[in-house]
């Protein structure tokens, strides 16, 4: 990949942050799994959410099977952050520019697996609540913690915070590619 022309791009985008790097440098965790199983009312309703995207030992040999990864994030000043649907709700301009970085990355011949934020939300019912195939394979981006994964050590390691601010929502993708 032309990396040199994909940043040139990037940086004409509303991102907060980019970083290319190795997926071998991901922390997978059962606990985050836990986490999902336990604490999160999306758990089983989404072809994006455990355990539809597979054990956490898949998802780590699916991501770990690319040689790179890029990371992108953004920033979104919200009036309060505990209003959780007015927080939620800035996910999908993030969602926006994800799949426009995905289109920069498939016009120099690259297909992206792309993790990104929450349960898909394309359909208003979930074909795995039907027990059918997803519908939108290739607009359905699992959530990066539906594999397994914590961001936490990489971002710590590269002095980026996960919160920003106090009424700053920041969200991530992150995608894998050869
Ligand atoms: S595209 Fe539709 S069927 Fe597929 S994961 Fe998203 S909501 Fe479910």
């Amino acid at each position: 990949m032309n990396c040199e022309l994909l940043e040139a791009q990037l940086a004409e985008l509303p991102l907060y942050w980019y970083h290319f790097f190795s997926p071998e440098e991901l922390e997978f965790s059962d606990r985050i799994r836990w986490i999902c199983e336990n604490e999160c009312p999306m758990y089983g309703k989404s072809w994006a959410c455990p355990p539809g995207v597979g054990e956490v030992s898949q998802c780590t040999a699916r991501c770990k099977g690319y040689q790179h990864c890029l990371m992108v994030a953004t920033l979104t000043e919200v009036s309060d952050i505990a209003n959780i649907p007015e927080a939620l709700n800035t996910r999908h301009d993030h969602e926006a520019i994800t799949n426009t970085v995905r289109d920069l990355m498939r016009q120099q011949g690259i297909e992206p697996y792309i993790l990104s934020t929450e349960a898909c939300a394309e359909c208003e019912r979930c074909a795995v609540l039907d027990g059918e195939p997803c519908r939108l394979p290739e607009r359905m981006h699992p959530c990066v913690e539906s594999h397994g994964i914590n961001l936490l050590p990489l971002l710590e390691s590269l002095g980026i915070p996960f919160q920003y601010g106090e009424n700053v929502v920041t969200w991530f993708s992150l995608l894998f590619y050869n």
